[in-house]
C-alpha cells in the first residue's frame, strides 16, 4: 500500500486520500505554478495510526525516499549544517476546519544548522527568527507546551528593548530569545529540544495525526457534521521564506471578494514575515494592491495566477502566497468560502462569463444561503459599534436591552421591552426568558448547544460561541475584547446570520430579496437580479410542486407571491378562537342534540366566510383544508383562571351554573397526553356534526364562488387518521354532506378527500388506506413526534443538545428529516398507497418541507409536492431544483 505521494502524483479529486491542501496542492503543482516541492502523507496513513498508535509499516521508508527527492529538487539535506532544507509539515483534512489542526514550520533547524542557514542567506536575523518560531510551534504543537509561555518571552525581550514591533529585533535579541525558548522547552519537558532534524519531522507528522483527536477538533467536527473518521493527510513541503527581509512577505487572497462577489483585488499583504503572522495579526497588513507597488514584478504573477487558478477551479477561490527575495511562491488554493450574497453573485457573474450554465448555477447556490438572504439585515453602512463575533446559530437581526438571566428576560418583555438574553450558555431552565426574548447570545457552545438548537426550534436569532466576550451573569455585564462593557438595559444588537454583536441600535433593513419576492421588480440590484435569474431557472428544472402551510387569506396570497403552487396545509383551529370560543364552549357544554346543533349552526356562517376568503385567495390552485385537529379543552378556558374566577364569585356567595359547567368539562376533557389524546379524526368521530359542519362551509363556499365564475380547489384532509376504518366512516359522512350541499346548489363539487399520514400506523397500512383516501399527506412533525416517541415540546430543551453532542443524531430529526427511520414510513406509505391508488396525489405538509436535505429526500422518494411557510417557499422552490441532479 501506498502511503506518501509527491505533489506531482495528486490532484484535486484526491481530497479523501490527501485532504484539501495537499490535493489542491498537487493541483497546482501539476498546472505549472510555483509550488515548493513536497509530498502528502494520506489520511489511511492517519487513520492506521489513530487506530493502533503506530505508523503503518513501511511508512518510515516511503517517507524517506520521498525526502530523498526533495533534498535533490532543492539542492540542499533537511537540517544540514552548512546550508540546510527546512520543511513545514501542515494539516490538511478533507474538509477544512481552519485553525482546528496543527502545522509547524521551519523543520530541520537546530543549532548549526541556523549558522549554516544565516551564513547561506547572508542574514543572521533572518535566521535565527526562523529557529526561534521553530522552536515556539513545535514547543505548542509538538511538546503541547502553553503558547502563553513563549508568547511572554517575547513579551519581555521587546519590553527590555522599548519597543512593539517583532520587526525591531535583531539577530542578538533573537538569539538570546532562542536560548530562553530552549529554557522554555527543557523546564516543560524535562528535554533539551530534539536537534536531530529526522527526529523533529517525525514528531511533527505525529503531532499533526493527534491533532485530527484535539479536543476542538472533535468538536468542531460534531458542530459541522465532519465524520470523525476520516483522519488527515500530512503535507511536507519545502520551506520558502518571507521572513528574508523587506523584499520578502507572505499574504492571502481572493480572486474576488467573498463578502460581496464583487470583481477586484482582495487580500492582504504583510513585509518581512512569515504566514501564521498574517492571520496572527501581530502587525498590520496592508492591502494586497499595495503589493503592486512594492513588487510589481509578483504582483503581475500573481494575478496572472489567480486568473488561471479562477478559470481552471471554475469559482472563487483563496490563496496563501509568500514570496522570498522577490520570488513568488503558491502555498495553498481552494474553492473559496463566501457568504450568501457573494453565492449568488457570483453563480449569476460566472453564466455571464460564460463559465457555467444556469444548471450549474443553481448548484452553485443553497437554500440555506436564501434563508439567509430573506431576513433583514443590519444596516452597516451605518457607522457601528462591533463588539465581538461568535457562531451564527440561527439566524435574523434582533435588537434589544441586554439582559442576563431568564426571570429578567421575562419580566421585561411583559411590561413592553425587546430584550437580548445574554448567557454564557442556556439550559432548560432559560426556556422562558428564550421564548420572551428578541435574540439569544452565548459566549460559549456551538452549533448543537442548547442555545443554538432551542433557538433553531422556535425561529429565533441566535448568536452562540462568542468567546471573545467575557460574560458575567452574576453581576450582569459583559465585557468586549475592547474594554467596552455592556451592563443589563444597554441596548446591543445581535445578527445571527453572520455571529455579529454590536453595540446600540444598529438599524435594521427589510431584505431587497423579499421585496422582490413580494412582487417588487429585480431593477438595478445585481443581487436580485442573481437571485431573479437563479429561481426563473429553478423553477423550470424542479419536479416536486411547492405549496404553502397558510391559514388565512392574507398568508394565502404572500405564499402566491412567494411562488406557493397551492396550499398543502390549512389549519382550522384558529378559527374557533377569539371571540368564536363561546360558540364552541356552548357546544361542548350541549346537553342535548338541539343545543348542539344551535351552536354548529353559529357557527357556520362564519367557517363559511373563512373558506369563501381563503378560497378567493387561492383561486384556481388547489387548497388542502385540514378538519379541526386539536383537543377540544384547547379552546376551553384555563383551568387555573377558572380557578379563580370560580372561587371568587364563591367568596362573594355568587354562583355561576356556566363556570361550573366549564370546570366540570376542562377536568372531564383533562388529558395526561393530549398530543396522543382526543384529537384528529377522533374529534370528528366522538363529538357529533363537527367534522361535517366543516364540511359544509367549504361546500357552500366552495360553491358560491362557483356561481361567481370562479375556480375554487378545496380539498378535505382528514388528520391523525390511523386505520381505513376511521377515515371510511369520516369519509361516507364528508360524502354525504357534499351530496347535500350540491343538490341544494345545483353546482357539481369536485372536491377531493385525503388523509394526513402522521401515525406510523397509518404509514404502514397505507395500502388500506388509499383505498378510502384520495391524496396523502405526509404531517411530518406528528410523525416524528410519534415515531421517535419524541414530545417535540419537551424534548428539545430538555435533552436534545445532549444528543447532539454524544452523536446521536447530528441535526435535530425536526429539523431535518430522519431519513432512517421516519423517512422509511414516508418511503412505505407512498409506495403502499400508490400500490392501491396509482394516481394518489402525495405531499408533505410538515416543517420539513422546507428544509433543504429534507426537501431532496421528498424529491427522491417521488412526492408530488412538499408544503411549507410560506417565507421557506423560495427555500422549497430552489432545493427542488437542485435535488433534479
Ligand atoms: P492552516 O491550515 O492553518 O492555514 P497551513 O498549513 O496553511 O495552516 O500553514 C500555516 C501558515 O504557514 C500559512 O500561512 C502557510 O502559508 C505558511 N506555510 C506553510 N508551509 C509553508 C512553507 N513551506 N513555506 C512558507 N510558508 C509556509
Ligand atoms: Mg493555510
Ligand atoms: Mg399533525
Amino acid at each position: 500500500q501506498k502511503y506518501v505521494y509527491d505533489f506531482s502524483e495528486g490532484n484535486k479529486d484526491l481530497k479523501d486520500l490527501l485532504g484539501g491542501k495537499g490535493a489542491n496542492l498537487a493541483e497546482m503543482t501539476n498546472l505549472g505554478l510555483p509550488v515548493p516541492p513536497g509530498f502528502t502523507i494520506t489520511t489511511e496513513a492517519c487513520t492506521v495510526y489513530l487506530e493502533t498508535g503506530e505508523t503503518p509499516g513501511g511508512l518510515d521508508d516511503e517517507v524517506a525516499t520521498h525526502l530523498e527527492a526533495l533534498e535533490k529538487a532543492r539542492g540542499k539535506k533537511l537540517g544540514d549544517p552548512d546550508d540546510p532544507l527546512l520543511v513545514s509539515v501542515r494539516s490538511g483534512a478533507k474538509f477544512s476546519m481552519p485553525g482546528m489542526m496543527e502545522t509547524v514550520l521551519n523543520v530541520g533547524l537546530n543549532d548549526s544548522s541556523v549558522e549554516g542557514l544565516a551564513r547561506q542567506a547572508d542574514n543572521e536575523r533572518f535566521a535565527w527568527d526562523s529557529y526561534r518560531r521553530l522552536i515556539q510551534m513545535f514547543g505548542k504543537t509538538v511538546q503541547n507546551i502553553e503558547g502563553e509561555a513563549f508568547e511572554d518571552a517575547i513579551e519581555e525581550i521587546k519590553r527590555e528593548k522599548g519597543t512593539q514591533n517583532d520587526l525591531d529585533l535583531d539577530a542578538g535579541d533573537l538569539r538570546k530569545l532562542v536560548d530562553v525558548y530552549k529554557g522554555i522547552v527543557r523546564e516543560h519537558t524535562g528535554e533539551d529540544f530534539p536537534q536531530d532534524p529526522r527526529e523533529q519531522m517525525t514528531a511533527a507528522i505525529n503531532a499533526v495525526f493527534d491533532s485530527w483527536n484535539s479536543d476542538r477538533a472533535v468538536l468542531y467536527r460534531r458542530q459541522e457534521r465532519i465524520p470523525a473518521d476520516l483522519g488527515t493527510a500530512v503535507n511536507v513541503v519545502a520551506m520558502v521564506f518571507g521572513n528574508m527581509g523587506m523584499d520578502s512577505g507572505t499574504g492571502v487572497a481572493f480572486t474576488r471578494d467573498p463578502g460581496t462577489g464583487e470583481q477586484g483585488v482582495y487580500g492582504d499583504y504583510l513585509q518581512n514575515a512569515q504566514g501564521e503572522d498574517v492571520v496572527a495579526g501581530i502587525r498590520n497588513t496592508v492591502p494586497l494592491q499595495d503589493l503592486e507597488k512594492i513588487d510589481k514584478t509578483s504582483y503581475d504573477r500573481l494575478m496572472d495566477i489567480m486568473a488561471t487558478l479562477e478559470g481552471h477551479y471554475r469559482d472563487l477561490c483563496d490563496i496563501e502566497f509568500t514570496i522570498e527575495a522577490g520570488h513568488l511562491w503558491m502555498l495553498q488554493t481552494r474553492v473559496g468560502k463566501r457568504t450568501a450574497a457573494a453565492a449568488f453573485r457570483i453563480a449569476s457573474q460566472l453564466v455571464d462569463e460564460g463559465v457555467i450554465d444556469l444548471d450549474e448555477a443553481v448548484q452553485r447556490v443553497t437554500g440555506e444561503q436564501l434563508v439567509h438572504l430573506m431576513f433583514p439585515q443590519f444596516d452597516t453602512s451605518a457607522k457601528v459599534h462591533q463588539l465581538g463575533r461568535g457562531m451564527s446559530a440561527s439566524p435574523g437581526a434582533a435588537v434589544g436591552k441586554a439582559v442576563f438571566d431568564s426571570y429578567t428576560a421575562v419580566k421585561w418583555s411583559r411590561s413592553g421591552e425587546n430584550v437580548i438574553l445574554v448567557r454564557r450558555e442556556t439550559n432548560p431552565d432559560d426556556l422562558n426568558g428564550m421564548i420572551a426574548a428578541q435574540g439569544i447570545l452565548t459566549s460559549r457552545g456551538g452549533k448543537t448547544s442548547h442555545a443554538a438548537v432551542v433557538a433553531r426550534g422556535m425561529g429565533k436569532t441566535c448568536v452562540c460561541g462568542a468567546e471573545e466576550l467575557q460574560v458575567n451573569t452574576k453581576r450582569r455585564f459583559l465585557t468586549a475584547p475592547d474594554g467596552t462593557e455592556v451592563h443589563e438595559g444597554d441596548v446591543i444588537s445581535i445578527d445571527g446570520s453572520t455571529g455579529r454583536v454590536y453595540l446600540g441600535e444598529v438599524p435594521v433593513v427589510d431584505s431587497p430579496v423579499v421585496e422582490y419576492f413580494e412582487g417588487a421588480a429585480a431593477g438595478e440590484d445585481d443581487l436580485v437580479q442573481a437571485v431573479d435569474r437563479i429561481m426563473k431557472h429553478a423553477d423550470e428544472k424542479r419536479r416536486l410542486g411547492v405549496r404553502a402551510n397558510a391559514d388565512t387569506a392574507e398568508d394565502a396570497e404572500r405564499a402566491r407571491r412567494f411562488g406557493a403552487e397551492g396550499i398543502g396545509l390549512c389549519r382550522t383551529e384558529h378559527m374557533f378562537l377569539g371571540e368564536r370560543r363561546q360558540h364552541v364552549e356552548r357546544l361542548i357544554l350541549a346537553e342535548d342534540d338541539d343545543q348542539r346543533d344551535q351552536a354548529l349552526e353559529a357557527l357556520l356562517p362564519l367557517q363559511r366566510w373563512d373558506f369563501l376568503q381563503l378560497l378567493t385567495a387561492m383561486d384556481g390552485l388547489p387548497t388542502t383544508i385540514r378538519l379541526l385537529d386539536p383537543p377540544l379543552h384547547e379552546f376551553l378556558p384555563d383551568i387555573t383562571e377558572l380557578s379563580v374566577r370560580v372561587a371568587l364569585a364563591e367568596s362573594r356567595g355568587e354562583k355561576n351554573e356556566n363556570d361550573l359547567r366549564l370546570m366540570q368539562a376542562v377536568h372531564r376533557l383533562h388529558e395526561a397526553n393530549p398530543m396522543l389524546g382526543l384529537r384528529g379524526v377522533r374529534l370528528g368521530l366522538v363529538v357529533p356534526g363537527l367534522f361535517n359542519l366543516q364540511t359544509r362551509a367549504i361546500a357552500e363556499a366552495t360553491a358560491q364562488l362557483v356561481k361567481l365564475g370562479k375556480e375554487p380547489k378545496p380539498e378535505i384532509m382528514i388528520p391523525l387518521v390511523g386505520s381505513v376504518q376511521e377515515l371510511e366512516i369520516i369519509r361516507a359522512d364528508t360524502e354525504k354532506v357534499l351530496a347535500e350541499v350540491a343538490e341544494e346548489t345545483g353546482i357539481d363539487l369536485q372536491i377531493l378527500v385525503g388523509t394526513m399520514i402522521e401515525l406510523p400506523r397509518a404509514a404502514l397500512t397505507a395500502d388500506q388506506i388509499a383505498e378510502s383516501a384520495e391524496f396523502f399527506s405526509f404531517g411530518t412533525n406528528d410523525l416524528t413526534q410519534t415515531t421517535w416517541g419524541f414530545s417535540r415540546d419537551d424534548v428539545e430543551a430538555a435533552f436534545f443538545s445532549t444528543y447532539l453532542e454524544v452523536g446521536i443524531f447530528g441535526v435535530s430529526p425536526f429539523e431535518t428529516i430522519d431519513v432512517d427511520g421516519v423517512g422509511e414510513l414516508v418511503r412505505i406509505g407512498t409506495e403502499k398507497g400508490r400500490a392501491t391508488r396509482p394516481d394518489l396525489k402525495v405531499g408533505v405538509c410538515g416543517e420539513h418541507g422546507g428544509d433543504p436535505d429534507s426537501v431532496h429526500f421528498f424529491h427522491q422518494v417521488g412526492l408530488d409536492y412538499v408544503s411549507c411557510s410560506p417565507f421557506r417557499v423560495p427555500v422549497a422552490r430552489l432545493e427542488a431544483a437542485r435535488a433534479t441532479v
